[in-house]
């Protein structure tokens, strides 16, 4: 039978796990595993003190977990904190330290011992999932056709304007464009080209929302709307006319509509200052009708009013 030392010495060298022991009097380190200069570069030599600890984690790590350890320790709580290590040769190394506080008979911290893991592997597979977890967040209000918002982000948008709205007393502005003879278009030159269409539009329309705020979604169908924040009724009819022009400036061929021989559209403008009294849905009913309106007077134009 080896003695018990050895056997724990041996088993503490052996593993992934890189174990260390700090003096709570000196802080400085009484012992660090030398699997350390594998993972980092560093010789356990260079491990004098605490300092050494914390000058080699990156900047922006480095005050949240050194106060964090510290306190910790200081509290006699056990704890672990997760940072990324500099190795020698400048790079950095996703580290989990779990640490164990030690007391002496008299209750008092005597040391930290602990036990350094490479989690950088799970930290990579975490920052994946993180960045996929926000790519499916804005996928899941993207129209999947033409790329610009959809009809839920178009809600969640007129919901969170229409409240900031009412609470400043501020005019919002609702522009419903619709294509005209889009039916046609699909017949004539098919359901393929028909989507083709849709992203051109969408495309051409985004470049007529202006400001930070304006947000164009695809509200259905051939059907697109421009929600614009703080934008009066005489501004919107300004909006809309650029966003009748984009369309005709795009001369898109559309050989069956009744009324040109390019894609045209018809849109819908309507402005308010929310009230108490009023509901959204009622607001987008009445751009609705205006939009009606453009239609049944002959397509390709506007048609605005409260
Ligand atoms: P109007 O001038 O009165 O607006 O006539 P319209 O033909 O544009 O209107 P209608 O509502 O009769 O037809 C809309 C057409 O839009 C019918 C539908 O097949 C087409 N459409 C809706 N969504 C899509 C789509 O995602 N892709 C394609 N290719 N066509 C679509
Ligand atoms: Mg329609
Ligand atoms: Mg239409």
């Amino acid at each position: 039978m080896p003695d018990d030392s050895s056997v724990y010495k041996t088993l503490l060298e052996s593993t992934r796990a890189i174990p260390w022991k700090i003096d709570w009097k000196t802080m400085r380190f009484a012992y660090i595993g030398p699997q350390i200069e594998a993972l980092l570069g560093w010789p356990p030599e260079s491990w004098a003190s605490a300092e050494d600890w914390a000058s080699r984690m990156h900047p922006e790590d480095r005050e949240r977990v050194v106060d964090f350890c510290v306190s910790q320790s200081k509290n006699g709580c056990d704890h672990e904190a997760d940072y990324r290590a500099l190795t020698q040769d400048g790079r950095h190394v996703w580290i989990r330290d779990v640490v164990h506080v030690v007391r002496n008979a008299q209750g008092e911290v005597d040391s930290l011992v602990g036990f350094m893991f490479d989690i950088s592997e799970r930290k990579e597979t975490e920052l994946k999932l993180l960045a996929l977890q926000k790519e499916l967040e804005a996928l899941s209000f993207k129209d999947g056709l033409t790329g610009v918002a959809n009809r839920r982000m178009f809600d969640t948008v007129l919901e969170t304007e229409w409240t900031q709205a009412r609470r400043h007393c501020q005019p919002l502005s609702l522009i419903l464009i619709d294509i005209d003879y889009f039916k046609q278009y699909n017949d004539h030159y098919g359901h393929i080209q028909g989507d083709d269409c849709l992203r051109r539009v969408g495309q051409t329309l985004g470049a007529a929302a202006m400001r930070a705020r304006d947000l164009l979604a695809r509200f259905g169908g051939e059907e697109f709307a421009l929600i614009l924040p703080e934008t009066d009724g005489a501004a919107a009819r300004t909006v809309a006319e650029r966003c009748r022009n984009l369309i005709f400036k795009a001369q898109i061929p559309h050989a069956n509509s009744a009324i040109s021989q390019i894609l045209t559209v018809s849109l819908g403008v309507g402005t308010l200052i929310p009230g108490h009294q009023d509901q959204a849905l009622a607001f987008i009913e009445s751009v609705d009708r205006r939009l009606y309106e453009a239609k049944q007077a002959g397509r390709n134009r506007i048609a605005a009013g409260g």
